[in-house]
């Protein structure tokens, strides 16, 4: 049995891990993959100390550290949480199943796809879904943001100061971001609502050159030359196979206190799947960390060294 199951290797998880194994506590990570989201981004540049980089580099590093201190590392899907006498056991899409004393939770929000030709060719090369990370790649630039809530609106927003020019496409005849918000739209010049529109297609060679959209009452289609699309729809969450046992907010995010504590003792939770403000690699990191201190000090009775600088 191992002392702490972590199910996630981004950001979040791989940094509990390392948090965990320098606690001397048997680590195992279940993960679908290595690395998570920050894999998507091709120029990552604002985690401070490496300087920028690949995130699959960023993310490589942090698999090594984790790996380096002792955690061990099984690929694939966790379907399955349950309560048991000793602790948690976790079963795996294949049948697999893993036994722990601790729980850290950590495995991540996935952004919703639009499933158009081109989107997933360009991810990462033209195709963005976090506006904060990418806008500063697109300064000077023309951009589509596609999208009609507060997300896609503010994002537009933030991509104006930046870019040169800001096509705002949504499939309504009206934004359902807030009215204030809205009206900055309306008010600012670099930017160009194009309403009840539906994107087709992403366009380019090696990088985005432009989008395809059609009007839905006309059926009219036009290409728009964009270096850049920020597909600003909403993130899917599948807590699903553990809602029997922490509680969940309104969006299917674990609650969590300030410490990682999810509502279930033994079960810590960090990164995108929370509630946490500002989806990034820094925080999630930072969380992680957090959340392996609190397992550890629950684990311990609350003995022993929790702040991890005296050694
Ligand atoms: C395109 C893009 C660009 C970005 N650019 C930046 C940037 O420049 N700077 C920045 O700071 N942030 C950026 N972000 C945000 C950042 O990537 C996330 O905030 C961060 O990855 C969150 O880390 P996490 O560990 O919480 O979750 P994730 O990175 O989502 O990792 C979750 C992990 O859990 C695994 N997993 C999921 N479900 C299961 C399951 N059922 N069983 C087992 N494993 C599972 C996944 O395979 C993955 O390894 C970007 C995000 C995207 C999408």
């Amino acid at each position: 049995m191992h002392d702490v199951i972590i199910i996630g290797a981004g950001a979040a998880g791989l940094t509990a891990a390392i948090y965990t194994c320098r606690k001397k506590l048997k680590t195992l990570i279940l993960s679908i993959d290595v690395g998570g989201q920050t894999n998507l981004t091709s120029h990552i540049e604002n985690y401070p100390g490496t300087g920028a980089m690949h995130g699959v580099e960023l993310m490589r590093k942090f698999q090594d550290e984790a790996i380096g201190f002792g955690a061990e590392l099984v690929m694939g899907k966790a379907n399955k949480a349950e309560k048991t006498e000793k602790g948690f056991k976790i079963g795996l899409a294949n049948g697999e199943s893993y036994e722990c004393k601790a729980l850290i939770l950590a495995y991540g929000k996935v952004p919703k796809s639009l499933g158009i030709e081109g989107e997933e060719k360009f991810m990462g090369r033209g195709v963005s879904t976090c506006v904060t990370c990418d806008a500063p790649l697109f300064k000077n630039r023309e951009v589509a943001v596609i999208g009609g809530g507060n997300s896609a609106v503010e994002g537009a927003l933030e991509l104006a100061t930046i870019a040169k020019k800001v096509y705002l496409i949504h499939r309504r005849d009206k934004f359902r971001a807030d009215e204030i918000t809205v009206e900055k739209i309306n008010k600012n010049p670099k930017i160009e609502p194009v309403l009840n529109s539906v994107s087709l297609k992403i366009n380019g060679d090696k990088n985005v050159e432009g989008i395809t959209v059609e009007n839905i009452p006309t059926k009219e289609k036009k290409d728009f030359k964009v270096d850049g699309v920020f597909i600003e729809i909403g993130y899917v969450v599948d807590t699903s196979f553990v809602q029997h046992l922490v509680k969940v907010n309104e969006k299917k995010e674990i609650i969590v206190d300030n410490r990682g504590n999810t509502s279930h003792p033994g079960i810590f939770s960090c990164g995108d799947i929370t509630p946490v403000p500002y989806k990034q690699t820094v925080i999630a990191a930072g969380e992680g960390s957090k959340a392996a201190l609190e397992c550890y000090k629950w684990l311990t009775g609350g003995k022993g060294a929790v702040i991890d600088w005296t050694h």
